[in-house]
C-alpha cells in the first residue's frame, strides 16, 4: 500500500464514521505526507484544520491507521503550505500571503488591571463623518487629560465602533501616561462588581480602588438606568473623580436625555461635558474598514466582493466584519478565495434582508453535527470539557441568533437555571473578542446553520 492508498483508506473509514459535512470540511485537502519508524505525517492544508485534526480526530485517524499498520504509534499533523493558492482573477496582486501565513491567529491578551485590550487602536479606526467629532474628542482628551472634555460622552447604535474607540482611548493614555491609572469597565461589570462590594462588606476596598483611577472609562452606561444603587455609587465616584479634574469617558446607545430612568442628577452631569454621536458609515467608508481589516488579516479580497459587502451591510460594522470572516473562513477551508459569484452564494443569509431563520432545534442538530456529539450531551449533565464548550456555544447561538430570554434557553437545555445561560452567553462572548479561532470556529457553525 502506498502513502495514497493508505490514506483513502483511512478517509473512507473516517466517512463512515462521521458526518458528511465534518468530513468535507475538516479531511478535504489532507494527505499522508510520510510514514517512518512508527510516525505517520498527516499534512492538512491551513493551521486551523491541523489543530482541529489535532484535537478532535487523532485518536480516530491513529486507531484506523493501527488496523491497517499496527507497528503505528503516532501522528504529527503539519500544515501543507506548499499548496498553490487559486486565487482566481486577483493573481497579479503579488502581496497575497501564502493560505498558512493567514492563519497566524492573533492573539491579544487583555490587561487585567485596566481592561483593555490593545487590539483596540486609534490607529486601526477608521475615521469618516460618521464618527469624526467622536474621533476627534477622544483624540483631544488623550492630549488634555482630564481638563477639556469631561465627562466626554459618546453615543451610537450598535456595532458603530463606541467599544474600538474608547478602548483606543484608553490605550493611548495608558502608553502616554504610564503613571496615571486608566480603567475601562462596561457599566454591567461595575453593576456586579458594586454587588460583590456590597454583599461582602467590601465597599471601601471599592470607593478606595475607585477613587484612584485617573481616567474612568464606562461602556454602555445604559445599563445602570433603573438600577438605584449602582447609579447611586456612580454618581458618587463620578462627583468624587471630577472634583479632582479625572477624566471620564463615557458611551451609550442612545444620548443621555433618552435613558429614561437614569436619575436627573446623572443626566445634567453627563450633559455638562461633550457629547459626541457615532452615525453611520457612508459606502466610502464601509469600503475603507472592510479594506483596512482585510489587510490586518492579511487577505487580499477583490474589490468587487468588498464592495458587495459594502453595499448590502449598511448600519453595523460589526456585522461588516463578520461578512468578512465568512469570506475568510471560506477561504481557508476551501483554499481559495471567493470570487463574486461565490460570494453570492455564501453571504445571503447576512445580506438579503428578511432575516435569517432558524430554531432552537436546528441549532441543536448543527451543534452536535459539528463537534460529532449526541443531541443529548447537550442537554445532559455532564461536565466533560469536550461536552461543556459545545453546549456554551448552544446558548450563546440560541441567544443571539434567536434572541430568546435566558431562561427559555435554560429550560430547552434540560432545565438548567437561567444564570448558568447568562453566564455561558457572557463568557463565549467575552472570549471570541480576543479569540479568532472561536470566532472562526462559531462562523463555520453559523454558515451551516443558514445553509
Ligand atoms: P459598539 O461598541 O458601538 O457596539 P464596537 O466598538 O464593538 O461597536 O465595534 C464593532 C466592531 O467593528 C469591532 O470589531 C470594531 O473594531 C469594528 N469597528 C467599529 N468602528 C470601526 C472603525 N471606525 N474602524 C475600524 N473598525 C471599526
Ligand atoms: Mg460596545
Amino acid at each position: 500500500m502506498n502513502l495514497k492508498e493508505l490514506w483513502q483508506t483511512v478517509l473512507g473509514e473516517v466517512e463512515l464514521t462521521i458526518s458528511k459535512a465534518n468530513f468535507i470540511t475538516w479531511f478535504k485537502n489532507t494527505k499522508v505526507h510520510s510514514k517512518k519508524d512508527g510516525l505517520v505525517t498527516v499534512s492538512a492544508p491551513n493551521g486551523f484544520t491541523k489543530e482541529w485534526l489535532e484535537n478532535k480526530y487523532n485518536k480516530l485517524i491513529l486507531k484506523i491507521l493501527r488496523n491497517n499498520y499496527p507497528d503505528i504509534k503516532e501522528i504529527k499533523f503539519i500544515i501543507n503550505s506548499k499548496e498553490p493558492l487559486n486565487i482566481n482573477k486577483i493573481k497579479k496582486e503579488s502581496t497575497l500571503k501564502p493560505i498558512g501565513d493567514q492563519l497566524n491567529f492573533q492573539e491579544f491578551t487583555l490587561n487585567k488591571e485596566t481592561n483593555l485590550n490593545p487590539k483596540y487602536t486609534f490607529d486601526n479606526f477608521i475615521v469618516g463623518s460618521f464618527n469624526e467629532l467622536a474621533q476627534a474628542a477622544g483624540m483631544a482628551i488623550t492630549k488634555h487629560i482630564g481638563t477639556l472634555y469631561n465627562p466626554l460622552f459618546i453615543y451610537g447604535g450598535v456595532g458603530l465602533g463606541k467599544t474600538h474607540l474608547l478602548q483606543a482611548i484608553g490605550n493611548t493614555l495608558n502608553e502616554k501616561y504610564s503613571s496615571k491609572k486608566v480603567k475601562y469597565i462596561s457599566s454591567d461589570k461595575f453593576g456586579s462588581e458594586l454587588i460583590d462590594a456590597l454583599s461582602k462588606k467590601g465597599m471601601d476596598a471599592f470607593k478606595r480602588k475607585y477613587h484612584r483611577i485617573d481616567a474612568l472609562i464606562i461602556d454602555d452606561i445604559q445599563f445602570i438606568a433603573g438600577k438605584e444603587k449602582t447609579q447611586e455609587e456612580f454618581f458618587h465616584i463620578f462627583n468624587n473623580l471630577y472634583q479632582k479634574n479625572k477624566q471620564i469617558i463615557i458611551s451609550s446607545d442612545r444620548p443621555p436625555q433618552s435613558i429614561s430612568t437614569l436619575e436627573e442628577r446623572l443626566r445634567s452631569r453627563f450633559q455638562g461635558g461633550m457629547i459626541a454621536d457615532v452615525g453611520f458609515p457612508d459606502l466610502e467608508t464601509r469600503m475603507a474598514i472592510l479594506k483596512s481589516k482585510a489587510k490586518e488579516k492579511k487577505i487580499k479580497i477583490s474589490e468587487d466582493v468588498l464592495n458587495y459587502i459594502a453595499t448590502h451591510i449598511q448600519k453595523n460594522i460589526r456585522e461588516l466584519e463578520g461578512a468578512l470572516n465568512r469570506i475568510i473562513a471560506f477561504s481557508q477551508i476551501n483554499n481559495t478565495i471567493p470570487d463574486i459569484k461565490t460570494t453570492l452564494k455564501i453571504l445571503p443569509q447576512i445580506i438579503n434582508s428578511p432575516k435569517k431563520i432558524t430554531n432552537y432545534k436546528n441549532i441543536f442538530k448543527i451543534v452536535s453535527d459539528f463537534y460529532d456529539i449526541k443531541i443529548n450531551d447537550l442537554i445532559d449533565r455532564s461536565r466533560k470539557k469536550e461536552l461543556v464548550r459545545p453546549r456554551q456555544i448552544t446558548m450563546y447561538l440560541i441567544r443571539n441568533e434567536l434572541n430568546s430570554s435566558y431562561p427559555f434557553i435554560g429550560e430547552k437545555l434540560g432545565g438548567r437555571d437561567h444564570t448558568t445561560v447568562m453566564y455561558a452567553c457572557q463568557k463565549i462572548n467575552k472570549e471570541i473578542e480576543n479569540n479568532e479561532s472561536l470566532q472562526h470556529e462559531i462562523n463555520l457553525i453559523k454558515e451551516r446553520l443558514y445553509n
